[in-house]
């Protein structure tokens, strides 16, 4: 789409990423600059409202936008799919791609009880708090005993993102109304230390609070009749895989492409899943010990993960070690798509 520049110039402009102590001091950084290739900040850091703007100002004259409205009822019918919008609104098509993220509903309605999730044992909450001069343009990563980590990124928005992330197995607190999930943080990172005070505090007036626990969308099959899922409501991977964005841009692309080369629709959905399934898998592959080494449960704990860290952003491994942040990914070969 022409749109690579633009993204690029969009970034949020973050230099690197430094895991920080206490004090602020840092135990190991590595940064954007003395690294080939992508490590924990990858050459390309976006935030997701800018890419969804840049996509939607690309796409919207061409294609229909219906904000505030949703899928209630798919019904397969000759030749289409006819579908029924929440409003009333109703409409034929010839394929339905549902691409609606992690909790997708019309999901359900097309594939019920299909999704087996893989929950990763971990919750995060993300939120945009004011930025104060001490902010630099690091990402900085702070863990505090009891598998907790807090972290603060940069943006050019003129503000700061701050995330909260618990190692614990999923208990339901995902489904909780944001009140409680606020007072829930507020109970477990009352005593972090660090620049915890004043993120939980800006987080009582932040507009954008975003809380989950993190869990995979595994799913058998993506399509069924005229209907296939794309981007996080098909594959999930999870922010911890660094690469659900990627994904999503690459899925819609490789859709884009099977519909333009094949007769069917049909035709065209199954010559897609075979060519993004090894790279979906190979995303998802996220063992689940990486988040339980990084969010230690003790002092000592994180005064090894600091050691670790520490050696392996030293100059003649940092290049090799920055590898294990992003990984060299399973491409799906795009020169099979000329026509898009
Ligand atoms: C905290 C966090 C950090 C992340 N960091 C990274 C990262 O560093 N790198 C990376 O590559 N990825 C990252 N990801 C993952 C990435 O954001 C997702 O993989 C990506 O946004 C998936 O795109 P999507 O379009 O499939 O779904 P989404 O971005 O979830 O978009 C789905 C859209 O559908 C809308 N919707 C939902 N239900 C309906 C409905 N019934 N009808 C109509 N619309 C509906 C939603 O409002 C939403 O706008 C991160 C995710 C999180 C939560």
């Amino acid at each position: 789409m022409g749109l690579e520049a633009e993204a690029l110039k969009k970034g949020t402009g973050e230099e690197g990423t430094a895991w920080v102590n206490a004090d602020g001091s840092e135990a190991a950084r590595f940064l954007v600059s003395e690294i080939e290739g992508d490590g924990p900040t990858a050459e390309m850091e976006i935030l997701r409202g800018d890419l969804a703007r840049l996509l939607y100002d690309a796409a919207r004259h061409d294609a229909r936008f219906r904000f505030g409205d949703h899928i209630v009822r798919v019904d397969e019918i000759d030749q289409a799919i006819s579908v029924t919008f929440a409003s009333g609104a109703t409409g034929d098509f010839d394929a339905l791609i549902i691409a609606e993220g992690v909790g997708s509903g019309t999901r359900e309605l097309v594939f019920p009880g299909e999704n087996e999730p893989r929950w990763m044992d971990l919750t995060i909450a993300y939120f945009t708090i004011p930025r104060t001069p001490d902010d630099d343009r690091m990402w900085r990563w702070y863990n505090a005993p009891g598998k907790r980590s807090v972290s603060l990124r940069p943006d050019r928005h003129g503000t700061a993102r701050a995330m909260l992330s618990i190692f614990k197995e999923a208990d339901g607190a995902q489904d909780w109304n944001t009140k409680r999930q606020k007072a829930f943080l507020r109970d477990c990172f009352a005593d972090a230390g660090w620049e915890t005070p004043r993120i939980l505090e800006a987080m009582d007036h932040t507009e954008d609070f975003y809380f989950d626990a993190l869990r995979q969308v595994k799913m058998p099959r993506w399509s069924s009749g005229r209907a296939v899922l794309t981007g996080d409501a098909a594959w999930c991977a999870t922010p911890l895989a660094g690469i659900g964005a990627t994904l999503a841009v690459t899925g819609a692309y490789v859709l884009a492409g099977e519909l333009a080369r094949a007769d069917a629709v049909a035709e065209a959905f199954a010559a897609y899943e075979t060519q993004m399934r090894p790279m979906v898998e190979y995303g998802q592959g996220i063992p689940k010990i990486g988040p339980r080494l990084m969010h230690p449960q003790t002092r000592l704990g994180i005064r090894l993960l600091h050691g670790m860290l520490g050696l392996a952003s030293l100059d003649p491994v940092r290049n090799l070690s920055a590898k294990m942040f992003s990984g060299p990914g399973k491409e799906v070969d795009l020169s099979r798509y000329p026509e898009v």
